[in-house]
Formats: C-alpha cells, sequence, structure tokens
C-alpha cells in the first residue's frame, strides 16, 4: 500500500558523523518524491527502474553532508523483495554488511522501513535515523505519456483517512 511521505530535514543531526550510509526504500519514497516534484516517475530507457528525482534528491543529501566532512554511500536492494517493509532476512543482512563501515544509517522510508534497518542493526552501533515522515496512504494511477516516460497522477486522500474514508470519493485537488 503506497504510503504518502515527505522528506524531513535531517542534516543538522547527522553533520556530527564521520560516515553515513543512505539506506532507500525502492517503492514508496521515489513515488512521493516524483509527485512532489511534478517529475517523472520512470524514465526507462534513459533510467532504468531508478527515478531520476529521486536519485538526485539522494545526491542533494550527500552533498549537504560532504560540505560538514561527512562520507556518504547510498544503498538499495530491489530483489527478491523491493518493499523494505518485507525483506528478507538475506537483505537484513546485507544491510548490516554495507552499514559495518559507517557510524550511522538514513532511512528514506515510512517507520515501518525504518524499523526493518533497526532490525537489521541492533547488534552494531550504527544510530538509525528516519528521514521522511509518513503523511498518510495515498493513492496514484500510473500513466504513460509517452512510450519512454511513466508518471503518477496523485489522488490526495484526506489526512489519516477512516476505514470509511477509503470507500469515499476522492478529495478535492
Ligand atoms: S517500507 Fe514503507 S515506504 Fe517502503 S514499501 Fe513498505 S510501506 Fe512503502
Amino acid at each position: 500500500m503506497p504510503i504518502f511521505l515527505e522528506p524531513l530535514d535531517v542534516i543538522d543531526d547527522l553533520k556530527g558523523f564521520q560516515s553515513v550510509l543512505i539506506v532507500s526504500c525502492p517503492i514508496c519514497p521515489p513515488m512521493c518524491v516524483s509527485i512532489q516534484q511534478g517529475k517523472p516517475f520512470l524514465q526507462p530507457l534513459k533510467h532504468g527502474v531508478k527515478t531520476k528525482a529521486f536519485e538526485d534528491y539522494i545526491s542533494s543529501i550527500e552533498d549537504a553532508l560532504a560540505k560538514h566532512g561527512v562520507r556518504t554511500d547510498a544503498f538499495t536492494m530491489r530483489f527478491p523483495v523491493p518493499m523494505m517493509c518485507l525483506w528478507t532476512e538475506r537483505q537484513r543482512a546485507r544491510i548490516m554488511k554495507r552499514a559495518r563501515d559507517f557510524e550511522a544509517v538514513l532511512v528514506l522510508g515510512c517507520d515501518s522501513a525504518t524499523y526493518t534497518a533497526i532490525d537489521a542493526l541492533r547488534e552494531t552501533n550504527c544510530k538509525v535515523f528516519q528521514g521522511m515522515q509518513v503523511k498518510t496512504i495515498t493513492n496514484a494511477t500510473m500513466t504513460f505519456p509517452s512510450r519512454a516516460t511513466v508518471t503518477l497522477d496523485w489522488h490526495p486522500l484526506p489526512s489519516k483517512p477512516k476505514i470509511g474514508d477509503l470507500t469515499g470519493p476522492r478529495a478535492e485537488t
């Protein structure tokens, strides 16, 4: 179920570390950043399965941390399970392996994605931060304005919808 997330400003929290690994869920976060920036979700011929707007967002965090002398790297996994809330034991073990050389991990995802990182890193001293805030669940229609571009036509739902709201009419945009 897509979760609507908004980026949080975490640079002040992270600038005191020497190294930060940015771990992102490849499902809801790219979707939300492309919607928020009004940019394509996918351009497979140019960027494969990556969302350029989201990759640029990750780069902007890396650039901001580099100004404070923080070493960064970015990490995600799409196989066998892309949703970070459902990553397998083997995927969780891979986070731990990648995070071994970092003092902190920044999770770009929901609370459940952050829990996955905390669970994977529970036997380490790595500090885990959440870089996005859950606003609500959401819905979008995937559209194909050209053969080379996939966009998302967002249907914002009321904030904190109740079960009954989910069967009602769409909120006005
Ligand atoms: S971990 Fe959160 S952000 Fe990622 S797919 Fe699951 S619900 Fe969406």
